[in-house]
C-alpha cells in the first residue's frame, strides 16, 4: 500500500515583518518604557523572537493621562458618525495586513496559521466593521437618548487569543467613545504593537489608543490608577477576584471575563460523526487554549463506546507541530509555565485512576508541545474534570438520562458555554434552559459573531462582550 506523505507547507515568515525592538504606545506616539525589558519567544522553537520595552508605573500614568485629554478634547465629544469612519478604517487595515497580523500571532503564541489566519485575524476585523456600525446608532440600542461612555477604560489582555482579545476589547470601547489603555498579556504583546501601528495609519488622535505592555504588575497599577473610569479584564479567576477586590469600593465599573470547564454533551440520537468533529474542535481548537473550550464530554452511556473510538480515530489523524506548516492542526504550548501545569494536571488524572490516552502523533523535541490527550471513566470529583486544564486534554463522563446530563454539565463553579448534541430540538430547548452558561451551541461548538454577546455565569465572570449587550459595559446606563 502507498502512504502518501504531507510535503511541508510553511506559510513564509518573513511576512510577520519582525522587527527586533517594539516599545509601549503612549499618546500617539512609540515611546521607550521604564520597565524591565521583556524577550518575546517562538513557543514552537524556544528562540527570542524580539525585544520589548516595558511600561513601569509612571509610564502608565502617562498613558491614562493621555487617554484622558483625548477623551475629554476629541473623542468623547466627536459625534458618532465621525467617529465611525475611523473604526471602519481600522478595519480595513487589519483586512490589508491580515498575513503579517496572522504570520506575527502564529510565531508569537504558537497557534496555527490555519488558525490565525482564518479565524483570529478575520474575527478581530469583523468585530471593529461591526462596532463601527453602532458608532453612530448608540441612541437606538436600547439605553435611552444620547448614552454617555464612562470615560478611560483600562483593559487587560491573556495570550490565548492576543488581536482578537484586542478586538473585543478596543473596538466597543472606541464606538461608545471611551479611549483606552491596554495591557497586552507578558508572552504574545507583539501583534498589540502592530495594531498600534495601524492606529497611527488610521489617523486615530493621539491619545484614544494607547498599548502598554508589561507583566501582571503593569496589569495592577492599571487597575489601581485612579484616573481609569472602567477595568476590563479577561484572564484566570484568580487573577480576576484580585482585581474585584481592588476595584470595590472606587467607582469604577468593572467586567471580568474569566475561566471555563464547558460541557459537551452528545446524547445516543446525536449525529456521531458530526458530533466528533465539534468535539474535536471544542478542545483542539487553539490547542485548548480557549476559555470557552468543550473540555469536559458528557456522553449517554449507550454511545459512548462507540463515540470514543471514533473520537480516538479522528483525533489520530490531527497534525501536531511547526504553527506556520498550513497542514498543521495543533501548534505549540504558550509558555513552558503554561505546558508545566498541563502536565502536573494530566499527572493527577493518572493518579486519580482515570484512563489516559494520547495521540500517536510525533511530537517535535523542541519547543512546547503537548500531544492531544483524552481521559476516559473520569468522574466529577477529579481535578481533570473541575479545573481547568486549558490544554489539549478532554476529561471524558458519562450520564444515562436527560436530567444527569444536566446535573453533571452544571456541576462546575463556572459557567461559560455548554455544547448539545442530539437530533430532537424539544431536547436542545429543554436543556438550553436548564445549562447555567452564558453560551450554548447547539449541534456545533465554538462560533463566534460579533453580534452575540459572549460572557460568563459564576466563577466565569459577569459583563458581556459582542452584541448590542456588550455596548452597554462602555456606557453610563
Ligand atoms: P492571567 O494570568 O489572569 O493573565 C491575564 C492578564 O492579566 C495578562 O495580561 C496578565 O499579565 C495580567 N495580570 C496578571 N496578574 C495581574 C494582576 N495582579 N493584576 C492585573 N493584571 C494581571 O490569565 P492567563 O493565564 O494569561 O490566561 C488564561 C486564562 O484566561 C484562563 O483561565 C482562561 O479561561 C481565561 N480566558 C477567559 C476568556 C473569556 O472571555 N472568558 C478568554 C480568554 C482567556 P501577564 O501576561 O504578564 O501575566
Ligand atoms: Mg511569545
Amino acid at each position: 500500500m502507498t502512504v502518501w506523505e504531507y510535503a511541508p507547507a510553511p506559510e513564509s515568515r518573513a511576512l510577520a515583518n519582525l522587527q527586533p525592538n517594539y516599545r509601549p504606545f503612549i499618546g500617539g506616539e512609540f515611546v521607550d518604557g521604564h520597565g524591565e525589558p521583556l524577550t518575546s519567544i517562538n513557543p514552537a522553537t524556544e528562540e527570542a523572537l524580539a525585544e520589548v520595552s516595558t511600561a513601569s508605573t509612571s509610564d502608565v500614568d502617562a498613558a491614562v493621562r493621555a487617554a484622558r485629554t483625548a477623551f475629554d478634547t476629541v473623542w468623547g465629544p466627536m459625534p458618532g458618525s465621525e467617529r465611525a469612519k475611523y473604526l471602519f478604517r481600522i478595519a480595513r487595515l487589519v483586512q490589508e495586513r491580515s498575513r503579517e497580523l496572522a504570520v506575527l500571532e502564529t510565531l508569537d503564541n504558537g497557534k496555527p496559521i490555519k488558525e490565525s489566519r482564518d479565524s483570529d485575524v478575520p474575527t478581530a476585523a469583523a468585530h471593529f466593521f461591526y462596532h463601527a456600525g453602532w458608532a453612530d446608532k448608540l441612541d437606538y440600542a436600547g439605553y435611552g437618548p444620547d448614552p454617555r461612555p464612562l470615560g478611560v477604560a483600562g483593559q487587560i489582555i491573556p495570550w490565548n487569543f492576543p488581536l482578537l482579545m484586542l478586538a473585543w476589547k478596543i473596538a466597543p470601547a472606541l464606538a461608545t467613545g471611551n479611549t483606552v489603555v491596554l495591557k497586552p498579556a507578558e508572552t504574545t504583546p507583539l501583534t498589540a504593537l502592530v495594531f498600534a501601528e495601524i492606529c497611527q495609519q488610521a489617523d486615530l488622535p493621539p491619545g484614544v489608543v494607547n498599548i502598554v505592555p508589561g507583566a501582571g504588575d503593569i496589569g495592577a497599577s492599571i487597575v489601581e490608577h485612579p484616573g481609569i473610569d472602567k477595568i476590563a479584564f479577561t484572564g484566570s479567576t484568580t487573577v480576576g477576584k484580585g482585581i474585584q477586590h481592588a476595584v470595590a469600593g472606587t467607582p469604577k465599573r468593572l467586567t471580568l471575563e474569566l475561566g471555563g470547564k464547558a460541557a459537551n454533551v452528545v446524547f445516543d440520537d446525536a449525529p456521531l460523526d458530526q458530533a466528533v468533529e465539534g468535539i474535536v474542535n471544542g478542545i483542539f481548537f487553539n490547542q485548548g487554549h480557549v476559555c470557552c473550550a468543550g473540555s469536559r464530554l458528557l456522553a449517554q452511556e449507550s454511545v459512548a463506546e462507540e463515540l470514543l473510538g471514533k473520537l480516538r480515530a479522528r483525533v489520530s489523524t490531527l497534525r501536531l507541530g511547526d504553527p506556520l506548516d498550513k497542514n498543521t492542526d495543533v501548534g505549540a504550548i504558550n509558555s513552558a509555565e503554561q505546558l508545566a501545569r498541563i502536565r502536573e494536571l494530566t499527572e493527577s488524572g493518572d493518579e486519580d485512576g482515570a484512563q489516559r490516552w494520547t495521540s500517536p502523533c510525533p511530537v517535535p523535541d523542541r519547543g512546547f508541545f503537548f500531544p492531544p490527550t483524552v481521559f476516559s471513566g473520569v468522574e466529577q470529583s477529579m481535578r481533570i474534570a473541575r479545573e481547568e486544564i486549558f490544554g489539549p486534554v478532554l476529561s471524558v463522563l458519562t450520564f444515562r438520562t436527560p436530567d444527569e446530563a444536566v446535573a453533571k454539565a452544571n456541576n462546575t463553579p463556572y459557567g461559560l458555554s455548554a455544547g448539545l448534541w442530539t437530533e430532537k430540538g424539544s431536547r436542545i430547548l429543554w436543556l438550553a434552559d436548564r445549562m447555567r452558561a452564558g453560551v450554548v451551541w447547539a449541534n456545533t461548538f465554538n462560533r463566534f459573531d460579533p453580534a452575540a454577546p459572549f460572557g460568563g455565569y459564576q466563577e466565569s465572570g459577569f459583563g458581556r462582550e459582542g452584541g448590542r449587550t456588550g455596548l452597554e459595559a462602555y456606557l453610563d446606563v
